[in-house]
Formats: structure tokens, C-alpha cells, sequence
């Protein structure tokens, strides 16, 4: 089973690399027979998945064609996503911030909501690669507090659940010297499927399934989001930068404060920058205004 995922894989991108991008679903098909001709009423109410997609700008090189949607009776191809794109887009900048709000007796509800739309998911190559479980989010959908990963690991693959394993185990620890409890917090990553190998998500994952953590954030409104390692900070942020020129300051993202700190896995790899990660750590605590344990 697992060759045969590498040997699908192995086909998506040789494909890709033939320039051929299909693959690359937005949002559940949507067949011929299904779609009226739009009237102006209908244009207008566009998800706001179709909303991230669209804010994405194509390459120089696309050109769109507008075709009249004329009924038919056969069901053909789905709706297809447009060429990845490798630019990179701070969520900032992907989507102007909703105008109205989801109000905190109504954040789980809007969560569901955009579990169901993820749905047994297929926009990415990620989901033939191996991936057993999408790994949605975990935690309380009013925290102040939220914790962004790169993806899920083995652990998080079988059991659904974002910071299961030893890393997980580590997060844990970092938040309860916060003074918090897990639950209290929210913890998702950039792409839902688990990467083969633990490998870094490549663009066009990343880019495909961050319009879902965009969501998230958008609905749980955190005061302060913790982007864990290199790779979160690059597709929060947008920007391509070291580590350690993203630590140490403040950003913004969606409306919170955004903070820059090591990942749970290289923390255990180097356990000599725990007490780096601590600093950072520090500083959302005095933001928030948080006493450790210890201090309490
Ligand atoms: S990583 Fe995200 S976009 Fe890709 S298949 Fe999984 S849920 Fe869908």
C-alpha cells in the first residue's frame, strides 16, 4: 500500500513537472448539470474558500478564458484549482479580515463548519501520499492563545490529534510553564496531511490548505499566535527569513500579535535552545499577561 502511494505520488509529480496541474481541486466538484447560469445575486455570494483562491494572483503566463456556463447533461470534471503558485502570500495579504465577527458562543459551531468543508480532502498531492488521517485542529476554539505548526508527524497521522508525540509531549510542557492548560489553547499546522518522511510541505500543499488554518484563525480570533519553527513562520508571514531574524519581535497576523520561536522537534533535536524558546515564550506571556506556575 505505502509503494503503491510513493509510485502514485512519484506519477503526480512527474506531471506536474510536464506542466500539468489538474490535480489541484478548489472546494468539491462541481459538475456541469449542477451549475445554473449565474445570475448577478449568485455571483456575489462567493465562499470564502473561492475568496483565498481567488486572492492568489495567477501566473504571468495563465491566461483565463470567461466561458458562458451553459447546463448539460453529463457530469464532467470538477471545479479545478488554478497552477500552484510557489509566491509566497502572508495571510494578511491573502484575504482582507471578515467583516463581521464569529461571535464566541458560535466559534465551535464555525469550526465544524469548516471541518465538514475540508471534508475527505483531495487539493493537495498530500493526500496521495500516505496520509491516513487530516489532522484538523485541537483545542479551545476561544483561546487567546494559538499555536501554529508545520504539519502533522506519525503520531498526529494516527491519531487525528495536532502534538501528539514526543514533540507534542514537549509542547505541552512549554504551555503549562505558561500557566495554561493544553485545552485552553488552540494548536493547528500549515497543512493538515501528514508530509512523507516528515519532509518540509512544499508550496503548492502549503499554499493549498493554509486557506483552511486562515479560517481557523479567522474564527478562533486569538490574541497571540505562535508560529513553531521556520516553515510556519514563512507561510503565516509571508516572508522568507531565518529564524533568528524573526524571533525576538512582534508581527502581525489576522488581527493578533504574532510571535516567532523554535519548533517542539528541534528543540528535542538541540535541547540547548530550550532556553531560547523560553525567551519568546516570555515575552507572549507578558503580552498576555500570564505568570508561570512557579511564580503564580
Ligand atoms: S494537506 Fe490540506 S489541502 Fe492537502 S489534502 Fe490534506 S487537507 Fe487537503
Amino acid at each position: 500500500m505505502a509503494g503503491e502511494a510513493e509510485q502514485l505520488r512519484a506519477y503526480v509529480e512527474y506531471l506536474r513537472d510536464m506542466g500539468v496541474h489538474d490535480f489541484y481541486r478548489r472546494g468539491e466538484p462541481v459538475y456541469a448539470e449542477a451549475v445554473p447560469v449565474p445570475a448577478p445575486a449568485a455571483v456575489a455570494a462567493v465562499s470564502v474558500v473561492d475568496e483565498v483562491a481567488e486572492a492568489r494572483p495567477l501566473p504571468a503566463k495563465t491566461t483565463v478564458v470567461e466561458q458562458p456556463v451553459v447546463p448539460v447533461a453529463v457530469p464532467v470534471r470538477p471545479q479545478f484549482l488554478e497552477p500552484p503558485i510557489a509566491k509566497l502570500v502572508s495571510f494578511d495579504d491573502l484575504l482582507p479580515l471578515p467583516a463581521a465577527r464569529v461571535d464566541a458562543a458560535h466559534k465551535a459551531e464555525a469550526l465544524a463548519e469548516i471541518k465538514t468543508e475540508i471534508g475527505d480532502c483531495t487539493r493537495c498531492p498530500l493526500a496521495y501520499a500516505g496520509r491516513r488521517t487530516i489532522v484538523f485542529g485541537d483545542g479551545d476554539a476561544n483561546a487567546r492563545l494559538m499555536f501554529v505548526g508545520e504539519g502533522p508527524g506519525a503520531d498526529e497521522d494516527t491519531s487525528g490529534i495536532p502534538f501528539v508525540g514526543k514533540a507534542g509531549q514537549l509542547l505541552n510542557n512549554m504551555i503549562q510553564a505558561m500557566g495554561l492548560k493544553r485545552e485552553e489553547v488552540y494548536i493547528a499546522n500549515i497543512v493538515k496531511c501528514r508530509p512523507p518522511a516528515n519532509r518540509v510541505p512544499e508550496p503548492v500543499e502549503a499554499n493549498t490548505c493554509d486557506q483552511f488554518l486562515l479560517q481557523q484563525i479567522d474564527v478562533v480570533q486569538p490574541q497571540v499566535i505562535v508560529a513553531l519553527g521556520a516553515t510556519a513562520a514563512m507561510y503565516l508571514l509571508g516572508v522568507k527569513q531565518s529564524l533568528s531574524a524573526l524571533r525576538g519581535r512582534w508581527h502581525s497576523c489576522r488581527g493578533a500579535k504574532l510571535a516567532v520561536t523554535y519548533h517542539p522537534a528541534f528543540l528535542l533535536r538541540d535541547p540547548a535552545m530550550k532556553g531560547e524558546a523560553w525567551k519568546d515564550l516570555q515575552r507572549v506571556m507578558g503580552e498576555m499577561g500570564l505568570k508561570s506556575p512557579a511564580k503564580a
